[in-house]
């Protein structure tokens, strides 16, 4: 199938007079007929349900849709884009060990990596994703577990050469992670560029209606765990009746150890009606996400020509340093989100968006409504303006999320606020 296709029809796949629309299974635990039955669910023996918190069948059948897009073998749900970030990298990494990032990464992943999961004893070295192969290796420790990298980097912009980042995991024996938020399984499928697992926030695109919080990780089957440096995974697991990982689970060890250990800790758990939702959003999300880039496009252009703005970063345009890496790796488009500065700097960027009619001022992105956010003074005004610059983030910045709405109302609207 085709990946259209698989927005509307993978996932759930209703049996004979079974209710045609996934249901939503809003309940915690489900019901067995024997102790032994349970036991061996316990074990991961069979298959099956037996609290929300580790599997449910709303959630369960979303996951295999996303799975399906990606073209991956398994995916996990989780609560929030976040909670995907932390397990996908706490899967593979403990204290001790090293994780090498792009620096052009969304702010909550900066400070989850550079903050919080070093206080866990996992260190991170922030890169120059534009940096060549030979630089970004120096960053490489013995300690290394893997790397971070996102498609489309939020707010930056900045368009990651997953086949560099491949290439400098696998030259490693480490995994590549990547972040496809912004530009969904329908523009991008990271894993057919070498990238062994990738991460969502749900809560962006694929929801598209900005309704739920939601996060997904993906597996793509490909990395060999068994190549010595991942002892987790080829030694049994204590705390899970001594299981082998890769042994039991070949080509699902990455992504059931996930589930296993941190979603059975963590607990950061998606709901069945957030999963439901997600889901609907999901079918519409290959009309969404192109009607997102051809408006984004045009409202590039217009700000490129518009003599009140001081720049323009939309990786889609002809004149973006990045626009090779577009063609390459997203021929369909370039998503939804534009940057640029307003000349007169911070003042006139915040008067600019106090000006906006159409176009509301939320922290959002990626949603069917235009919106604007000044980074500098919302998601990112914990860092300093050394960290801002290092993360592509300047303080005249105003991201710009191009809705599907008729994009002439949009440059309108654009125009007045301009003039203001
Ligand atoms: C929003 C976002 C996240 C975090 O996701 P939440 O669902 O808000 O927790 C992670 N990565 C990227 C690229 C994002 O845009």
């Amino acid at each position: 199938m085709k990946i259209e296709t698989k927005c509307v029809q993978e996932g759930y796949k209703p049996k004979n007079g079974e209710a045609r629309v996934l249901p939503i299974y809003q309940s915690t635990t489900f019901k067995y007929d024997s102790s032994d039955y349970m036991g061996k669910l316990f074990d991961l023996e069979v298959d099956g349900y037996f609290y929300t918190r580790l599997a449910n069948p709303t959630v369960g059948f979303v996951e295999e849709k996303i799975a399906a897009l990606e073209g991956g073998v398994g995916a996990m749900m989780t609560s929030s884009g976040q909670a995907a970030t932390l397990i996908a990298v706490m899967t593979i990494a403990q204290a001790g060990d090293h994780i090498v990032c792009s620096a052009a990464v969304y702010g909550g992943t900066f400070n989850l990596l550079g903050v919080t999961l070093k206080k866990f004893g996992i260190d991170v070295t922030f890169v120059n994703p534009d940096d060549d192969y030979e630089t970004l290796s120096k960053a490489i420790k013995p300690n290394t577990k893997a790397v971070l990298g996102e498609t489309i980097a939020n707010p930056a912009l900045t368009v990651l050469d997953i086949e560099k980042f491949s290439k400098l995991a696998h030259d490693n024996n480490i995994p590549l992670i990547v972040d496809n938020t912004f530009a969904t399984p329908v523009l991008c499928r990271p894993f057919e560029f070498g990238a062994d697992i990738v991460i969502h926030s749900t809560s962006k695109y694929m929801d598209g209606h900005a309704v739920s919080l939601g996060g997904v990780i993906v597996d793509s089957g490909n990395f060999d765990w068994t190549n010595g440096k991942f002892p987790e995974f080829t030694e049994p697991d204590d705390s899970y009746h001594g299981v082998v990982y890769t042994e039991k689970f070949g080509k699902l060890a990455y992504i059931t150890k996930a589930r296993a250990q941190l979603m059975r800790d963590l607990g950061s758990a998606p709901s069945p009606q957030n999963a439901f939702l997600l889901n609907l959003g999901l079918e519409t999300l290959h009309l969404r996400i192109i009607r997102h880039s051809e408006n984004a496009l045009k409202v590039a252009e217009f700000l490129e020509n518009n003599d009140k703005v001081a720049w323009v970063n939309y990786p889609g345009l002809a004149s973006s340093k990045y626009k090779p890496l577009v063609d390459k790796y997203m021929p369909l488009g370039a998503s939804g989100v534009v940057s640029f500065g307003v000349k007169g700097g911070r003042q006139q960027a915040v008067k600019f968006l106090d000006s906006l009619k159409v176009a509301a001022i939320v922290t959002h992105v990626a949603d069917a409504r235009t919106c604007a956010l000044h980074p500098a003074s919302a998601t990112h005004r914990q860092m300093t303006d050394e960290q801002l610059l290092e993360c592509g983030v300047s303080p005249d910045l105003v991201r710009f999320s191009v809705g599907i709405e008729n994009v002439d109302d949009i440059i309108a609207d654009l125009e007045q606020a301009l003039n203001a």
